[in-house]
């Protein structure tokens, strides 16, 4: 039989009604059979996640002040969601002994997990599925990463494919067997784990959104979703600041082969993001990129020198002087007689005047000065490397919207084109590119405004 694992977020599981959706969306599809939830996350924009309220809760009983306030409202949440489910799993006597064990001083990582261990209960008894403890499978090595017997004890505690089994995400033991958590956002791991321990056919998940945007919707209005987008173009994207779906979580799936896809919660029908090795065939003909996407905050040190090209070991020089200081470069255009450096502006920090002096000192350049403030854009596609006209497209977009490029990058791997652009012309520039390339993008559905 065919299996898939669903991951459900904290904005999926937030209240009772959320998870009445849940619960559809699971008994909907037999082949659904492996479930990963996260914490209850907020129901409205400005609550905190129970996450975040249990990182409180920890801190404060460490400098031993009352953490009663807190706690309240995790108590609250939970107890809310298992009374109007109708449910009993015994969460007042879960949550008292969770108190006392705060009391007495636990660690940082088993108070963070607590949210998705007692969400995993719940859900568990609203699925009458059978609850799988993280804790005894997946082994989170000291950095960060899964250690490979993960796979083996979580499939073996798994196996059953008749049976619904829910673990919760975001935690795991270390190598000694101690409570250790993901970093943040962590459940996405987890659920891309069971996929792969499972070897399932399908790794969906669920969010409040419709899947991965072409743009920012904090910069873009009601950006339309994309069908499909390549691991790679993910990682393009991502490093470029779009969110939905956690870096990490991409490793474990994709080495085996096992396709993601990003799902609403709160619109099931909708088709949602498909994360692929390689394009569907249609998908790849009839459209020109996946998205765009945008980050503030990066320097770039400019440099001439006439000749340079010729001076063997100038580059090298150039950018030893950065790693030196443990400053990472993100790109670095050059021309004949110049090259620039662009780094994360707060990564350069208070060392600009140092960098500005031993450049002066080992290379000695004609002219060298830090640009501050530069923005910068990736328009990210696979076909870009085949298609023609697409940098005109690009360039064309940001003339007509008067926007003054400042630096063009096209990626070694021909996925990208990076241009960089002022402070004031970030968002209009990021606005003009979408709309050049909406029409041809890879949308699942019309965008609505
Ligand atoms: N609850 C954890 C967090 O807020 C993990 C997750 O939701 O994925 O980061």
């Amino acid at each position: 039989m065919t299996r898939i694992v669903c991951k459900f977020g904290g904005t999926s599981l937030a209240d009772a009604n959320q998870l009445r959706k849940v619960e559809a969306i699971v008994r909907g599809d037999a082949r659904r059979r492996i479930v990963v939830p996260s914490a209850p996350g907020k129901r409205t924009k400005n609550e905190p996640k129970i996450t975040d309220l249990l990182y409180l809760c920890h801190e404060m009983a460490e400098m031993q002040t009352d953490f009663s306030s807190p706690f309240s409202t995790i108590r609250e949440r939970f107890l809310g969601i298992e009374s109007e489910l109708g449910l009993d799993v015994g969460m007042n006597d879960i949550l008292d002994e969770f108190r006392a064990q705060l009391q007495q001083g636990v660690s940082r990582d088993f108070v963070a997990s607590r949210g998705e261990c007692f969400n995993g209960r719940i859900v568990a008894a609203l699925l009458e599925a059978e609850f799988v403890d993280p804790a005894k499978c997946v082994v989170i090595r000291a950095n960060g990463s899964v250690d490979p017997q993960t796979y083996q004890r979580l499939g073996e505690a798994m196996a059953d494919e008749s049976r619904t089994y829910v673990m919760p995400g975001f935690y795991g033991s270390d190598t000694h067997g101690n409570l250790k958590t993901f970093s943040r956002g962590g459940s996405d791991i987890s659920g891309a784990i069971a996929a792969r321990a499972a070897m399932a056919d399908l790794y969906e998940n669920w969010t409040d959104v419709s899947g991965m945007l072409m743009a920012d919707p904090r910069i873009v209005p009601n950006p339309a979703p994309m069908i499909e987008v390549t691991y790679r173009e993910i990682r393009e994207l991502s490093y470029m600041g779009a969110s939905v779906f956690h870096d990490e979580a991409i490793l474990p799936v994709r080495e085996v082969g096992i396709p993601i896809c990003i799902k609403n919660t709160n619109d099931p029908a909708a088709p949602g993001t498909s994360i692929v090795t390689r394009l569907s065939p249609e998908v790849d003909k009839s459209t020109e990129i996946a998205g765009i996407a945008g980050k503030r905050g990066f320097s770039m040190v400019c440099l001439d020198k006439s000749l340079m090209n010729k001076e063997v070991g100038f580059a090298y020089r150039l950018l030893g002087i950065f790693e030196r200081r443990g400053i990472s470069v993100e790109h670095c255009p050059s021309s004949i007689d110049g090259i620039n450096v662009i780094v994360d502006a707060a990564a350069l920090g208070e060392q600009s005047d140092g960098v500005i002096d031993e450049i002066n000192r080992v290379l000695q350049p004609d002219r060298v000065e830090i640009e501050e403030d530069l923005a910068l854009i990736a328009i990210v596609g696979e076909g870009m490397a085949r298609s023609v006209g697409i940098a005109a497209k690009v360039f064309a977009a940001l003339r007509d919207a008067r926007v003054n490029v400042r630096v063009i990058n096209q990626g070694a791997s021909e996925l990208n084109i990076i241009v960089g652009v002022g402070p004031d012309d970030f968002e209009r520039a990021s606005r003009a590119l979408y709309s050049a390339f909406i029409s041809s993008g890879r949308v699942s559905e019309a965008p609505t405004a």
